[in-house]
């Protein structure tokens, strides 16, 4: 199908699932996730009206920037970063959404001079094979990176665990918005913590109704590819 197609779709269930939460549709950021989709398609989904893309690979962030060079694109890093790559893409992006460990914060702000907006990642599940932090490591994570002045810690990331368990989804949803508050209502500057980044292709209708603003869409929006 085409992108046009998918969005339409897309765009449709976030719309219902605000009227159903009370939320408001412009408070959700559609961000999509083209890690496996050749420039051509990354290019539809432009066409097709879409302003933030998402990428997990740093070889790939850079190349599909480069060759899309389109300053009206918003791009997020949503993968794994591994410390030497950081200095390839942390002024080129929007937001990073897998900030993990102090010593990726400590990079991060050595090699850009103005503030990076970035998500905590956090492991709300507790599967072995997900990165993030624990929950209960947050609030301390947060405090240990007040020294680099460069890192504004803008919200929280998640990946649900793989299930159809609806009620499974949204308990781990719901843990990241109550953590998000916790860290919001201590009203750091250098993190105001107002965002959510969580829902996929499978889940991000309820993620929304917990309380997401940015869902990180791939298959379902520039799909399908195998997960
Ligand atoms: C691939 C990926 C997505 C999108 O996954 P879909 O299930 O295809 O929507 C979202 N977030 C992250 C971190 C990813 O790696």
């Amino acid at each position: 199908m085409s992108v046009v197609s998918n969005l339409e779709i897309v765009r449709n269930n976030i719309e219902k699932a605000c009227k159903r939460s009370n939320r408001n549709l412009e408070d959700i950021t559609i961000i999509a996730v083209t890690k496996y989709v050749t420039i051509e398609r990354t290019q539809e989904a432009i066409e097709a009206g879409i302003n933030h893309l998402g990428e997990n690979r740093t070889d790939e962030f850079v190349k599909k920037q480069t060759q899309i060079n389109n300053d009206d694109v918003n791009w997020h890093f949503i993968g794994t970063l591994q410390s030497r790559k950081v200095r390839e893409v942390v002024d080129k992006v929007t937001a990073i959404h897998s900030l993990d460990r102090k010593s990726l914060a400590k990079e991060i702000n050595k090699r850009t001079s103005k503030p990076v907006e970035c998500f905590i990642q956090v492991n709300v599940s507790g599967e072995d094979t997900k990165h993030g932090l624990h929950p209960e490591e947050v609030l301390n994570f947060i405090r240990e990176i007040d020294q680099y002045e460069n890192i504004q810690v803008i919200g929280l990331m998640t990946m649900a665990p793989h299930v159809e368990d609806e009620q499974v989804l949204r308990e781990v949803f719901r843990k990241l918005a109550d953590l998000r508050d916790q860290v919001k209502e201590k009203h750091l500057a250098h993190a105001p913590c107002k965002y959510l980044s969580m829902g996929m292709s499978n889940d991000y209708e309820i993620a929304i109704e917990e309380g997401a603003t940015h869902i990180r869409i791939g298959s379902e929006l520039v799909g399908p590819y195998d997960k």
